[in-house]
């Protein structure tokens, strides 16, 4: 790897305003030739060109950081090897740092800059992107149908028995790859279930409408990449599309509900802090959560807390050690950078983010336990938002009286009494998003004042998200916002 991305690499801490913005990259730039030729260092007024252009993400409360630090040195790499800027950002579009250090990784000067986009003006550019559309709505179908049938223990075989919307998404992609003169590929059901672990872009797919402004799903992951379960987005969208198949299961809230039906009159109260309790430990240990039933006197949740969690797998591990994220403590994973892990959380504001073994925090794996995968993806992500608004609106200022999951999660935080709802989301493209509350806004609708909250690490992935979201979703009682702008209005009030 050049000198360049390693000292990008080792960089992650770094956060600062726009002068110093340009000045360390300036710095980086100016120093450590790229390919054997010396790159021009960024002034000011470039920096602000780029940020216009797109190229480098909006500030975070007026504060740069590593992020913006490797979207302004990779632009600045692509732009000095021949690329427009606007050709530069289509290709750094919702793409983590550690994604765009992948990208500079690959990239091999002016020469590779454009075969991704094999004749995509000569194609019928609305069948292009209905077909796209289809091919993704019986993706999702498939894969959630193709969970739900591993779970009951019945294999993947692309045989007659091969869930029919896969097969469908098989075919409707086959015929892009002819409409962009590309090679079918008929690696079977098994590549293409694999292959949706990637993110719907051009770059990972080979298909060049991915990219296209007005696709709906560009930038959207239908499988975790880590533990290949389907991710919010591929569930939301296989409701839209209309799948019977019951994800409530899937996803342990049935099992909650059926815990807290045995406390009667409590089970509101021992739903909200069951969840908080998973929430808040997605490390824990059998003694932890002893005490913490015990103390509540809620020892008949014990079978499902249980379930819930899991003794430390292989998968878990880091060099043989189980780390600790320190923003959200889910286990650290495997990072791009040798000798670095990182957090695996999409949600988390340390996602990606490297940091070297030596220095995370690790957890003695002994009598220790771990949330099961879909309890981390589905509950513990998402829930940090969650946990960070309730614990916002109750500490002292201002003291407001918040509920969890009140009424069992019909929605994520209430305020005052009920009157306010808030639910967090954190979905990939604002696109989706806003047709899945076209659809249905869930329990929200019972609260007067209703608040989507967006997760900043989302925001910062797809420019121009919360006007996106604004203008594609039809209703006029809800307002849109930042997680971070939230919590910031939260504090203010008394
Ligand atoms: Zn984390």
């Amino acid at each position: 790897m050049s000198a360049l991305l390693l000292r990008l690499g080792s960089h992650k801490a770094w956060e600062g305003s726009l002068d110093e913005l340009t000045s360390t990259a300036s710095g980086l730039i100016g120093t450590l030739p790229w390919q054997g030729q010396t790159l021009r260092t960024p002034s000011r007024s470039v920096v602000v060109d780029y940020r216009s252009a797109g190229l480098i993400a909006p500030a975070i409360r007026k504060r740069y950081q590593w992020a913006h630090l490797v979207q302004l040195v990779v632009a600045c790499v692509l732009v000095q090897s021949g690329h427009s800027r606007k050709s530069a950002a289509k290709r750094m579009q919702s793409l983590d740092p550690a994604e765009l250090i992948g990208l500079l990784m690959e990239h091999n000067g002016p020469g590779s800059a454009d075969t991704v986009e094999p004749g995509i003006s000569t194609v019928d550019h609305a069948r292009a992107l209905r077909l796209a559309h289809e091919a993704v709505c019986l993706l999702a179908v498939g894969l959630v149908d193709h969970f739900q049938r591993a779970r009951s223990g019945r294999l993947l075989v692309h045989d007659p028995a091969l869930s029919p919307a896969l097969r469908g998404a098989m075919l409707r992609l086959a015929s892009l790859h002819v409409m962009f003169g590309m090679l079918v590929r008929s690696d079977g059901a098994h590549t293409l279930v694999a292959q949706c672990r990637h993110a719907l872009r051009a770059r990972e797919w080979g298909i060049p409408i991915f990219d296209s402004p007005d696709c709906r799903f560009h930038g959207i992951r239908l499988l975790d990449g880590r533990t290949c379960l389907p991710t919010i987005e591929c569930i939301d969208l296989a409701r839209q599309s209309g799948s019977e198949i019951d994800l409530n299961e899937q996803q342990a809230f049935a099992q909650l509900n059926s815990a807290c039906d045995q406390f009667g009159m409590r089970g509101s109260d021992v739903y909200s802090k069951l969840r908080e309790f998973i929430t808040r430990h997605p490390i824990s240990s059998p003694t932890e959560i002893r005490r913490f039933l015990s103390a509540s006197s809620m020892q008949l949740a014990a079978p499902f807390m249980a379930s819930c969690y899991e003794s430390v797998q292989p998968h878990h591990l880091v060099n043989g050690a189980l780390l600790r994220c320190a923003t959200c403590g889910a286990p650290m994973a495997n990072s791009v950078i040798e000798g670095h892990a990182c957090c695996a959380v999409r949600q988390c504001g340390a996602f990606d983010v490297p940091v070297p073994c030596g220095s995370a925090r690790q957890v003695p794996v002994q009598d220790v336990l771990v949330a099961k995968s879909h309890i981390l993806v589905y509950w513990c992500g998402p829930g940090q938002d969650e946990i960070a608004l309730y614990d916002t609106a109750t500490a002292n200022p201002p003291g407001l009286v918040a509920t969890l999951y009140p009424g069992r999660d019909k929605c994520d935080v209430s305020l005052d009494n009920e009157t306010i709802g808030i639910d967090v989301k954190s979905h990939a493209s604002p696109f989706l998003l806003a047709d899945t509350l076209n659809r249905n806004v869930g329990g929200l609708e019972l609260f007067p004042k209703k608040y989507i909250a967006i997760n900043d690490q989302a925001l910062s992935r797809f420019p121009g998200y919360l006007d996106i979201l604004r203008r594609e979703c039809n209703r006029t009682d809800i307002e849109f916002i930042a997680v971070s702008a939230l919590r910031r209005k939260l504090r203010t009030r008394s």
